[in-house]
C-alpha cells in the first residue's frame, strides 16, 4: 500500500483552485458516446469490475454553515463565486438524469450539497425521485432546517436522513460550523425527523484531532440506545481549501479503541458488500456505531458511487479533478438512450482508486470542492 504522507498547507493556493470547472468545457468522451454506437442497456461495470450502484446528487453548492474542514470562511466568503441559478440543473433535469442512472443500475440516491435543504422546494424533487421506483432515497443535511422540513420530506417520499453533527458540546459545535449555530437546534431536527419516520437516522461526525476528538465518547454515549447510528468519519483531504494535514486525522482504529474503553464494542458484519462504514455493536446490545476509515483503510476496491455536481457533471470519485458534462447533453437535444450511453461510457472507463494511492503528490492536485461535487 502507498505511504500516506502529510500534505503541506494548501490554503495559500486555494483562491486559484477553489473554482468550478468551466461549465462548457468540451467533453469528448461524453459527446462521442452520445452520438456513437449504442452500448448494451442495463447495469454497467468499470475497469475494475465495480458496478454502478449509488448516485449522490449535489442540489446546491451553497451552505448556511462554514465548517472549518469543508467550506472555510476565508475562502467561501462574500467574494466567492457560487454557481448562478441558470447553471444549476433544474428538478426536471435532475429527475430525468436520475431515471437514466436507475436504468444503468443505480438503486440508491442521496441528495446532498452544499446544504440540500437550502434548495427551494426540495420536497418537489424528492417527490419526483420517489416515483422512479423502489429506491433507497436519502438526504444528508447539517440539520439546521430539519425541524421545519422533516415532515414534508417524509411525506414527499424520502426514505431516511443522515445528519452531520460534529460535537454535542455547544462551544465546540459553534466553532466548527463557524456561524455560531447552536447544537440544540440540530438535536431538535433529529427528534422531529425520527418522529416523522425518517429513521433510523445516521449521525455523521467528522473527527479532527485537537478540535473535536474529546467529543467522541460523549457522542457515542448520547446516541447509544436511541436507534440512531453515529458514524465517525476520518477527516479527509477533499477539495483544495481545508488545509488538510495527516496529523489532523484520528484513525478509525483509535476511535474504536477510545469508545471501546468506556462502552465495550464488538465487530459486526457489513450489511452489504461495499458498505462504506465498518460496523461495531455495543456488547450490551444497545445499538451500533460505524467508522469510516477513508484515509487509513481505503475502500476504493468496493466503491460503486457516482456523483452528479450541481451543474450536471458526472464525477466518478470524490477526489476527482475532472467531471463529464451531462448538462450539455440534457440541454442539447440528446435523447435518454444517448445520455444513457454517455453515462455507461464514463463508468466503463472509470479507473479511480485515489485513496489507495494517496501520496503527497496526489494530495496536492487541485480538486473540485466537496460542496459542489456532493459530500
Ligand atoms: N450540508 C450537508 C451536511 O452538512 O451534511 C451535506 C453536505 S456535507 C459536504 C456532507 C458530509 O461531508 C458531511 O457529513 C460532512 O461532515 C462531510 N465532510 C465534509 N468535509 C469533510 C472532510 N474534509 N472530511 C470528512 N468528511 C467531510
Amino acid at each position: 500500500m502507498a505511504t500516506i504522507i502529510p500534505l503541506t498547507d494548501v490554503r495559500a493556493a486555494a483562491a486559484s483552485t477553489a473554482r468550478h470547472p468551466s461549465p462548457d468545457a468540451p467533453d469528448a468522451l461524453v459527446r462521442a458516446a452520445a452520438s456513437g454506437t449504442a452500448l448494451a442497456p442495463g447495469p454497467v461495470a468499470d475497469t475494475r469490475g465495480r458496478l454502478l450502484h449509488d448516485l449522490r446528487i449535489s442540489v446546491t453548492d451553497r451552505c448556511n454553515f462554514r465548517c472549518v474542514y469543508c467550506m472555510p470562511k476565508d475562502v467561501f466568503d462574500s467574494d466567492y463565486r457560487f454557481l448562478p441559478h441558470a447553471d444549476l440543473l433544474t428538478f426536471e433535469e435532475i429527475a430525468r438524469v436520475a431515471k437514466i442512472f436507475v436504468e444503468r443500475g443505480v438503486s440508491k440516491i442521496r441528495l446532498t450539497g452544499g446544504e440540500p435543504l437550502l434548495r427551494r422546494n426540495i420536497e418537489r424533487l424528492v417527490e419526483m425521485l420517489a416515483k422512479l421506483g423502489d429506491l433507497d432515497l436519502t438526504l444528508t443535511t447539517n440539520g439546521a432546517l430539519l425541524a421545519r422540513k422533516a415532515r414534508s420530506l417524509a411525506d414527499a417520499g424520502l426514505s431516511r436522513v443522515t445528519v452531520s453533527l460534529d460535537s454535542l458540546d455547544d462551544a465546540t459545535f459553534r466553532a466548527m460550523n463557524d456561524v455560531d449555530f447552536p447544537v440544540a437546534r440540530v438535536l431538535e431536527g433529529i427528534d422531529v425527523a425520527a418522529a416523522a419516520g425518517l429513521a433510523p437516522l445516521k449521525i455523521n461526525m467528522v473527527v479532527k484531532r485537537g478540535t473535536n476528538d474529546a467529543s467522541i465518547v460523549p457522542m457515542a454515549r448520547h446516541f447509544k440506545g436511541s436507534g440512531h447510528i453515529v458514524r465517525f468519519i476520518e477527516y479527509m483531504d477533499v477539495g483544495a481549501t481545508n488545509g488538510w494535514r495527516m496529523d489532523d486525522v484520528v484513525p478509525a482504529a483509535e476511535i474504536v479503541r477510545t469508545i471501546d474503553a468506556e462502552l465495550p464494542l464488538q465487530n459486526a458484519d457489513p450489511n452489504y458488500v461495499g458498505e462504506v462504514a465498518e460496523r461495531w455493536r455495543y456488547k450490551d446490545g444497545s445499538g451500533e456505531i460505524g467508522v469510516i476509515a477513508s484515509v487509513t483503510q481505503a475502500f476504493c476496491r468496493d466503491c460503486t458511487r457516482a456523483r452528479l455536481s450541481t451543474d450536471g457533471r458526472i464525477y466518478t470519485c470524490l477526489f476527482a479533478t475532472e467531471g463529464h458534462d451531462l448538462r450539455a447533453l440534457l440541454r442539447g437535444g440528446f435523447d435518454d438512450t444517448q445520455i444513457g450511453n454517455a453515462i455507461a461510457a464514463v463508468w466503463r472507463a472509470r479507473t479511480d482508486r485515489y485513496s489507495e494511492i494517496r501520496t503527497a503528490n496526489t494530495a496536492r492536485i487541485p480538486r473540485v470542492e466537496m460542496s459542489y461535487i456532493g459530500g
